[in-house]
């Protein structure tokens, strides 16, 4: 007896010292992304996966594969997604729904694309000719010698600067898209940074639309990606861009579309970063303010026409017909015309005349993020039908809440002013409220980053207006959060451990080998609020299921 209460006292005192490893931790999760379940051979391959998981003692897999737009899933869909989860059923594998995006919109998006968020556009010129008004640029704003055509030696006249001239950056007369000269940039380790770019800087008009386009020209430039085109005020990146040019690549023209916001001068630049080898060439580069591409049409971002001298405000449908872009394109096809301003017949507006126009439009952040609008009412009523969708198809317990990277916000009429952490956090909890309408047990889980003031929640962050600080104090005190990102974060498992919050650790992120997920285990034990792990790759790489597995729970 004595002998019993020993061994008992002792395996408590083993279990509360964390020192028994084995089934500590709830989840043992699996993330499963990047396919296409329309496809026969992808489920195949989820299939693939889930067999590797059970067998090294997985108990969930998580999928982020468009299970918020079911609305518009065809039959097909729907057969193998019940597929995937009879199978996971067979298995004895949870099956756990990531869905409800904010930062990328593609779900909000399938159903209203319009509900992206926008920046203003505020009192641009028209002016009126015959039945329709024009937009014309209200100043002369240029990128000087962007021709690259004017230069003494290695040195282009009128930019700020390009990269150590001559030994860098060089005039070239033999390789060029038009006139008789480009720029060259070359021998990328001459510089501690592999920079090679080139700066120019020009006065523009707050508040205004603006599309920037260079010719480039590649060859064998190494690594991936390096090119970019930026647009730096005051220190912030106003067009996080970035391009995906192949290492050699002949000459092509790079659009992009930026919003100036409260700023009159800008820096544009256009080069590598981190270059390692190879070549490229620059010609032709130019700005131009441009008119209402891609105007956005919802409550939150209203059109306003009026008079320049009285500012008399014109109605749509009475004096101007409706403002539309036909085409309409939030990720591609910004090299085109923009809608005119056509005027009705029964018009107080008169041939002649000078308007002010304000519209609000969205952009792209880097190749594919487009960030939707928090605050218009339409978003939380897709988030609704599609909870629905979902408990009837999948019969929830657990659902991942996709709330990574907002990278815009603040901006349109209906989110500018707000208090954003606090926004976020409504928009949060209606998320959360809404699942819980059809399965009131469902257990939430969310991305760490928008509430970790290590991580995204943070003032200024990308084209945010407003501050994200504090956001970790409104959520429902029950939502599990998955902390991820970059490095093994301590302090970061250290803040949510202070707040009060359980914590599921995503981490691995397709690397060769092991070391992370090891440094992740290391730092995770000094803490007790840890729920579990999940093998998250963003590359479909499930090479190491098992290795993981072996680290952190076999
Ligand atoms: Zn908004």
């Amino acid at each position: 007896m004595f002998k019993m209460k020993k061994i008992i006292i002792l395996l408590f005192l083993l279990i509360s010292l964390n020192l028994l490893r084995s089934d500590n931790y709830k989840n043992k999760w699996v993330w499963i992304y990047g396919f296409d379940i329309q496809k026969e051979q992808d489920v195949e391959k989820i299939k693939e996966i889930l067999n590797k998981a059970k067998k090294n003692d997985y108990n969930g897999a998580v999928f982020s594969a468009g299970l918020d737009s079911l609305c518009k899933k065809d039959e097909k869909y729907f057969k193998n997604l019940k597929e995937i989860k009879a199978y996971c059923e067979k298995l004895n594998l949870k099956l756990i729904p990531s869905v409800f995006s904010i930062g990328y919109g593609g779900g909000i998006l399938s159903h209203n694309k319009h509900l992206a968020e926008g920046l203003p556009v505020k009192d641009a010129l028209f002016i009126v000719n015959g039945k329709e008004a024009i937009f014309v640029p209200d100043s002369d704003i240029k990128i000087l010698n962007g021709n690259f055509e004017e230069f003494t030696e290695n040195r282009f006249k009128n930019f700020n600067f390009h990269d150590q001239p001559g030994e860098v950056s060089f005039v070239d007369q033999n390789i060029k898209k038009s006139g008789n000269a480009s720029i060259r940039f070359e021998n990328f380790t001459a510089n501690q940074y592999g920079h090679g770019r080139i700066m120019q800087e020009i006065k523009i008009k707050p508040y205004r639309c603006y599309r920037l386009s260079i010719w480039v020209k590649t060859e064998n430039l190494k690594p991936d990606g390096c090119f970019r085109m930026l647009v730096l005020a005051d220190g912030r990146d106003l067009a996080p861009r970035s391009f995906n040019i192949p290492s050699t690549s002949d000459w092509r023209k790079i659009t992009m579309i930026f919003n100036s916001q409260k700023f009159d001068r800008v820096k544009v630049y256009a080069g590598v970063w981190g270059a390692k080898s190879g070549k490229f060439w620059l010609d032709d580069w130019i700005i131009e303010e441009i008119g209402p591409l891609n105007v956005l049409r919802r409550p939150g971002t209203p059109i306003i026409v009026k008079d320049e001298e009285s500012g008399e405000i014109y109605e749509e449908g009475k004096d101007y017909e409706q403002i539309i872009d036909p085409n309409f394109n939030l990720w591609k096809n910004f090299d085109r015309d923009y809608p005119k301003i056509k005027i009705t017949s029964e018009s107080r507006i008169k041939n002649g005349q000078r308007l002010r126009v304000s519209w609000y439009h969205p952009v792209l952040i880097y190749e594919s993020q487009i960030t939707v609008c928090m605050a218009e009412p339409e978003v939380y009523e897709i988030f609704d039908h599609e909870a629905k969708l979902l408990w009837e198809n999948i019969k929830y317990e657990k659902v991942l809440l996709s709330m990574d990277e907002i990278r815009m916000g603040g901006t349109c009429s209906a989110c500018s002013g707000k208090d954003m952490a606090k926004l976020l956090d409504e928009c949060v909890t209606k998320q959360v409220n809404i699942l819980r309408k059809y399965n009131p047990e469902t257990e939430i889980y969310i991305w760490s980053d928008m509430f970790d003031p290590n991580h995204n929640a943070i003032n200024k962050y990308y084209l945010v207006e407003g501050d994200f600080t504090g956001s970790w104090n409104y959520i429902p005190k029950d939502i599990i959060i998955a902390v991820w990102g970059g490095k093994p974060r301590e302090k970061s498992l250290e803040f949510f451990n202070n707040q009060g919050f359980k914590v599921l650790v995503a981490c691995y992120y397709d690397a060769g080998n092991m070391n992370d997920v090891k440094k992740w285990y290391e730092i995770s034990k000094k803490f007790n609020n840890i729920v579990g792990f999940m093998y998250t790759t963003w590359g479909k790489k499930y090479d190491f299921i098992e290795d993981f597995a072996e680290i952190l729970w076999k």
